[in-house]
């Protein structure tokens, strides 16, 4: 049973099916309409520590084998992405990522340029190329792939259903109440999204993460861009760059990020009611304007945004939930739910039918914080948010182990 047909909880649901399962996906919406049908779609190789840059890469295999696994198309643009860095702070910290992202496997080496047909290097850049990375052109390809290769494994995926209970028999989850009727399960697992605290609370429980808004811009298209060009991520100015049907897309991490906290909303609160501000996006692209003026100045046809679910130590929220059995969680994406979704959802999935826990994914259980405050929590969620592509800008204390 997976409530939530994001990414998280259909690619859980697809590979619990794949090991014989039977599952259903309940939806409160339609599937993908919340964050992941928002998402830029980047797939990035290079992560801050050696399990996410598994976890990363497993994800680029299984996106780019999808049709083999999964007995689904998947269509994917094998882009490659240039990390770049304009001050001195941020060369370092990209050498540093160099060495050690290829300790752990992905293949990185120093960029031998930087030009593309949206970005005119001023020269002093210091850039890696990671030819592993990839996008999805459009989030919506990914959800309905995985939607077909459950439909064909038989799991049930019911939209505009939302759930509104858990029942907790004999000290254990024991399946879901929707809006319409309850659903016996002996395994449920909390793939809500921005609400995956709401729904954990259904049972009682508590899941460590603050959700957060991050917001995108495709311009119009304009001739200048050439589709086939790399991603390109501007890591001192937290701001990632792709092409995007015919124009760019701009997105980034503002250094003063939004906390949203659905409980504070109206209960009928979607991603749609969220308030957007293209003046965060402005402020974003006016710092790359030097080399990629077209960011700044193109009309903009399409505006979106979402809820992050952001983590004190910025890593996934995946595994049993402590002290109330049969309850799971795959959430804390962190910014990184969509393209990493194959790997978790496999990985999840692995440990709930095997009840043992992948390689290195107890560091990614619910339980590994203990008690926090919720200003604990939005906190550290909020200085992860904007450390996105910067680690190294100065950690909090306590901030996780890895940071
Ligand atoms: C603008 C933007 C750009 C992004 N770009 C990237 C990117 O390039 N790469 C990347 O990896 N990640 C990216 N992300 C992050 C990524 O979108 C998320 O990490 C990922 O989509 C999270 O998936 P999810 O399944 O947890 O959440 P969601 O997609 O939000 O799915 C959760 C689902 O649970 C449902 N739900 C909630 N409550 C209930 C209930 N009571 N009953 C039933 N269903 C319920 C919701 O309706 C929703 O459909 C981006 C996000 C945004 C907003």
């Amino acid at each position: 049973m997976v409530i939530g047909a994001g990414a998280l909880g259909l690619s859980t649901a697809l590979h619990c099916a794949i090991a014989g399962r039977s599952v259903v996906v309940v939806e409160r919406h339609t599937a993908g309409s919340q964050a992941s049908g928002r998402a830029a779609g980047l797939f990035k190789s290079v992560q801050a520590d050696e399990l996410r840059t598994r976890l990363a890469r497993r994800s680029i295999t299984r996106a780019l084998t999808f049709a083999d696994w999964a007995g689904v198309p998947l269509p994917v643009a094998r882009s490659g992405s240039l990390l770049i860095a304009r001050t001195t702070r941020h060369r370092e910290y990209l050498a540093q990522e160099l060495t050690q992202s290829r300790r752990w496997g992905a293949d990185v080496r120093e960029a031998s340029r930087t030009e593309l047909s949206y970005y005119q290097p001023a020269g002093d850049e210091y850039a890696l190329w990671c030819p592993e990375d990839l996008y999805i052109e459009e989030p919506a390809s990914l959800i309905r792939a995985c939607l077909a290769a459950c439909g064909r494994l038989g799991a049930v995926v019911a939209e505009n259903e939302a759930v509104v209970g858990i029942p907790v028999t004999a000290g254990r989850a024991a399946g879901v109440e929707t809006e319409r009727r309850s659903i016996a399960a002996p395994v449920v697992v909390d793939a809500a999204g921005g609400w995956v605290r709401q729904v954990a609370g259904l049972a009682g429980a508590r899941v460590p993460v603050a959700p957060v808004r991050h917001q995108l811009l495709i311009t119009e298209p304009t001739a200048q861009i050439d589709p086939a060009d790399p991603i390109a991520r501007i890591v001192d100015a937290a701001v990632y760059l792709r092409p995007a049907r015919g124009g760019l897309m701009v997105g980034g991490f503002e250094s003063g990020p939004m906390p949203v906290d659905p409980d504070q909303q109206p209960a009928a609160f979607s991603t749609d009611d969220m308030p957007l501000d293209l003046g965060v996006l402005r402020k974003l692209a006016g710092q790359v304007a030097a080399e990629t003026p077209v960011a700044e100045t193109a009309p903009v046809a399409e505006h979106r945004g979402g809820l992050f679910t952001m983590s004190p130590d910025g890593r996934f929220v995946t595994g049993p939930v402590p002290d109330l059995p049969g309850l799971w969680v795959a959430s804390g994406c962190n910014g990184s739910g969509f393209s990493s979704s194959l790997a978790i959802g496999e990985a999840l999935a692995a440990w709930i039918t095997s009840d043992t826990p992948p390689p290195g994914m107890t560091a990614l259980a619910p339980g590994r914080f203990g008690p926090l405050t919720d200003d604990v929590l939005i906190s550290r969620g909020l200085w992860q948010y904007a450390h996105y592509y910067d680690p190294a800008g100065g950690a909090p204390e306590a901030a996780g182990p890895d940071r």
